[in-house]
């Protein structure tokens, strides 16, 4: 239920609501807008009519369910966009996120060259795995710490801020140490214990839509982490399974559109997963950002050729920066910039 103050409702009036909300065994959320607050009661659906009766509380101006089973990430609790901030960059604002760098952190040459590239093309966040999720066991499985530690390295080089992802609960403590943002990646979007442990850290989390997940699944995976009161999430669309083979994935570009309705979080675009082939990435990071993405995340690497992981859906830098010329055209377009 979302409990929606009157305009101006002092804060002793709100602070009352969120008291009897906590008495009624329901957990209190408070969202406060531009005109007015509104406590979002999450908990068990059964005790509704309870919550209807402070509806009689001073300050109070209407208590109304929240339809969607996505409470706190739905547009019914926050109708304004959330703007995650990662030190002075803005991720849901006009200007677009661009994420890039190499599918995995190599070596310390390899990671700042790509650093160096991609900030010089426009972008502000520097992406790499140091703990990689692979299909195969006897697959590169990453650096480890020493790629975080890498990653670290970059950012004070360059001042890019980090995206990098975190495999289990048990690690989220050390990639936090080092990373800006927390990636979970398509395999672990389901991974409750996962989405639970980065909810308690306090750190803005990149959240990949499962490659058969549909969007309302993507969307109950952000409520798990937003109802820790982490409400620093960002959404990716990065390709879903379908029966064509001609591309590893097949990018689900209905989902920018459709997110955009259902929730006031920041909706980003990885089209190098979501094509899997590096010609096919330009045309559809133009397409996402024409869509309404708030952002891309796009791997690049120095030399596409000798990476050890997901070198063929690799851009070069040279291509990189081609791409975002054309990109802060596209952006231009539909009222963003880039
Ligand atoms: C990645 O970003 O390198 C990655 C493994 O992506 P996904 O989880 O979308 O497959
Ligand atoms: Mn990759």
């Amino acid at each position: 239920m979302i409990i929606v103050m009157q305009a101006g409702a002092p804060e002793e009036q709100v602070q009352e609501v969120i008291r009897r909300v906590s008495e009624l065994g329901y957990h209190p959320h408070i969202i406060r807008g531009t005109q007015r607050t509104v406590v979002g009661a999450v908990g068990d659906e059964r005790g509704k009519t309870k919550l209807q009766s402070l509806e009689a509380l001073p300050g109070v101006e209407n208590v109304v369910p929240i339809l969607q089973p996505f409470k706190l990430a739905s547009r019914e609790v926050r109708p304004q966009r959330t703007v995650v901030k990662v030190g002075d960059v803005e991720i849901g604002a006009d200007r677009l996120a661009l994420m890039a760098g190499p599918c995995s952190v190599e070596s310390e040459a390899q990671l700042l060259d790509s650093a160096y590239a991609v900030k010089a093309a426009g972008a502000t966040i520097l992406r790499g795995g140091a703990f990689k999720p692979r299909t195969s066991p006897y697959s590169f499985q990453g650096l480890g710490e020493q790629g975080l530690k890498l990653l670290a390295k970059a950012r004070e080089a360059t001042g890019l801020r980090i995206v990098t992802e975190v495999l289990n609960p048990q690690d989220v403590p050390l990639v936090a140490r080092y990373a800006d943002i927390l990636q979970i990646g398509a395999r672990n979007m389901q991974n409750f214990a996962l989405l639970n442990a980065v909810g308690e850290a306090r750190k803005p989390v990149l959240l990949k839509r499962g490659m058969s997940a549909t969007i309302q699944e993507l969307l109950m995976s952000a409520e798990y982490i937003l109802s820790h009161e982490n409400y620093d999430v960002i959404l990716c669309e990065r390709g879903i399974r379908t029966f064509e083979t001609a591309t590893r994935f097949t990018l689900d570009l209905n989902a920018v559109p459709v997110l955009r309705k259902l929730t006031h979080l920041p909706v980003i675009v990885d089209p190098s997963h979501g094509t899997g082939y590096a010609d096919f990435v330009a045309a559809m990071a133009r397409a996402a950002v024409a869509a309404g993405a708030d952002g891309l995340m796009i791997e690049v690497h120095p030399k596409p050729e000798e990476a050890l992981s997901d070198g063929v859906q690799s851009l070069t830098p040279a291509r990189f920066a081609e791409l975002t010329r054309q990109l802060a055209l596209i952006a231009k377009a539909v009222g963003r910039s880039l």
